[in-house]
């Protein structure tokens, strides 16, 4: 029988053993997910949207709850993981209000009596998700799919089974009917067979290139739809005009916060040379400032990563770069999981730091000379989730947007997910898009309806 262990990555202890589910029971638990799709397509926005909103209110009751096990599982630092509860709750207030306008029939004015495109949900969805942000990762889908009609079943990462089984409890505690959203506790080795079951209508993933090539080409193989949302090296692009402290407040919080961990983390700084040095200067005293430790301790706002592999990837990246002419100026030491929040300057296009995305506490410095110089580095990536412009000309910067090859362009912010904006990447970043109007059309079919 397949287990499944929980390691806390601060202190290297065993937390839990899963005992996963069998192919027999993942095979029974989504004939229960289709047989409930057929009475849950059936019932109204407004009962569900009261389903929905109880599910935002348990998510505030039980936020200490849910946060600690995130805390223990991979090391985010409690208070991150309580905000992170906290913006799921607002998912779900946010489609429970405004599913039913997105989803209302279009009318389209054509040679009939009447025409109209009517947004109707596909059945089960499945759901393979990261351990970075155990909870919103999921909410983002959960929220939509489950207010336009369509049943959930998740394949959460395997070190954060706990919280996969906490939003389970969460739709449970809310009163959502059974298997309306169910956990499966199993490796990504069972992942090619769910998706096969035909009575799995799609699949949506975020985490790695290499998960979403698969997921992917498994998905095209059974003609399912695909929705991918992977990694990310978004840049900061700084001109020189640029309100300096408070940029240098918001590159540190793109940086460094959810310890790095983060595809739209803001990973390469891209800097007018001219006053790339007082700015690293400046930034250095505010990273010296971040408190490193005990994730479960409030003050910490630096934990530890979630797993020391990912900790041991990440020094490479740091140790090739640095062997390559980059400068470390913080940082740059590993103990276990736990990596010291690192800046390295004078990094140049050739190096691990800045081709690679660096998942983890680690910011690359780049400098620039021209405008045109800026872009072009920015658009050297084969990522295109974001980028975020620093600078007063704010007219200039919008003219510029344009030019960015990417999902979103924030001009004096950095680059983050909201319910009421289309998430999501071009190029190696994936495709689809969640949360906002568009997120919820993903899993829908669009049928047209002709009366003549
Ligand atoms: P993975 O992409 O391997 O894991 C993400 C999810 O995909 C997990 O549920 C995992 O399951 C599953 N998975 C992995 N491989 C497959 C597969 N072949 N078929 C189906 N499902 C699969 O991420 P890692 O944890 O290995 O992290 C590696 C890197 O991925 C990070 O350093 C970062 O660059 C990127 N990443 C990006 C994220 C984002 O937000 N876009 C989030 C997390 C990681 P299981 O845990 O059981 O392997």
């Amino acid at each position: 029988m397949a287990t499944t262990l929980s390691i806390n990555p601060y202190t290297d202890e065993e937390l839990q053993s899963y005992k996963n589910h069998t192919k027999k029971e993942v095979s029974e638990i989504i004939d229960k997910a289709d047989k409930r799709f057929y009475n849950w397509r059936e019932t109204s926005f407004s009962e569900r949207k009261k389903l929905m909103l109880a599910a935002a209110s348990e998510l505030k009751k039980n936020k200490q709850e849910y946060a600690k096990t995130m805390t223990l599982e991979m090391g985010k630092p409690i208070t991150q993981a309580i905000a992170e509860v906290e913006k799921c709750a607002w998912v779900c207030e946010y489609y429970a209000e405004n599913a039913e306008k997105h989803l209302e029939n279009e009318r389209v004015k054509t040679d009939a009596h009447k025409s109209y495109v009517s947004y109707e949900p596909l059945g089960v969805v499945l759901a393979i998700m990261p351990w970075n942000y155990p909870f919103w990762q999921v909410f983002r889908f959960a929220a939509p799919a489950l207010m336009a009609g369509n049943i959930g079943i998740l394949k959460h990462a395997s070190n954060v089974f706990g919280s996969a089984l906490n939003i389970e409890k969460v739709f449970k505690r809310a009163g959502f009917p059974e298997n309306c959203f169910t956990t499966l506790l199993v490796g990504s080795d069972a992942v090619e067979e769910i998706i096969e079951n035909e009575k799995v209508k799609a699949v949506t993933l975020t985490g790695s290139g290499p998960a979403g090539s698969s997921v992917a080409s498994i998905a095209g193989k059974n003609i399912k739809k695909s929705v991918l949302e992977l990694g990310g090296n978004n840049a900061l692009v700084i001109m020189k005009d640029c309100e300096m402290d408070k940029t240098i407040e918001t590159c540190v919080q793109a940086r460094f916060q959810n310890t790095g961990q983060s595809c739209i983390a803001g990973k390469r700084l891209i800097i007018d040379a001219s006053i790339s040095e007082e700015f690293v200067e400046k930034m250095l005293v505010k990273v010296r400032e971040l408190k490193s430790g005990d994730p479960m301790d409030e003050e910490t706002y630096v934990g530890t990563m979630a797993r020391a592999d990912l900790a041991k990837d990440l020094e490479k990246q740091v140790n090739d770069s640095i062997k390559a002419g980059a400068k470390l100026e913080i940082g740059g030491k590993r103990q276990g999981a736990y990596f010291e929040p690192t800046i390295l300057t004078n990094v140049n296009e050739g190096m691990s730091v800045f081709k690679e995305e660096t998942f983890g506490p680690v910011l690359s410095v780049t400098t620039f000379k021209t405008v045109e110089e800026a872009v072009a580095l920015s658009n050297n990536s084969k990522f295109g989730l974001g980028v975020s412009i620093f600078t007063k000309n704010i007219e200039e910067a919008e003219k510029l947007a344009f030019q960015f090859d990417e999902g979103a362009v924030f001009i004096n912010e950095l680059v983050k997910s909201d319910p009421r904006l289309p998430f999501g990447g071009i190029k190696q970043s994936g495709y689809g898009r969640e949360l906002s109007d568009d997120g919820i059309k993903e899993f829908v079919n669009r049928k047209t309806v002709y009366i003549n």
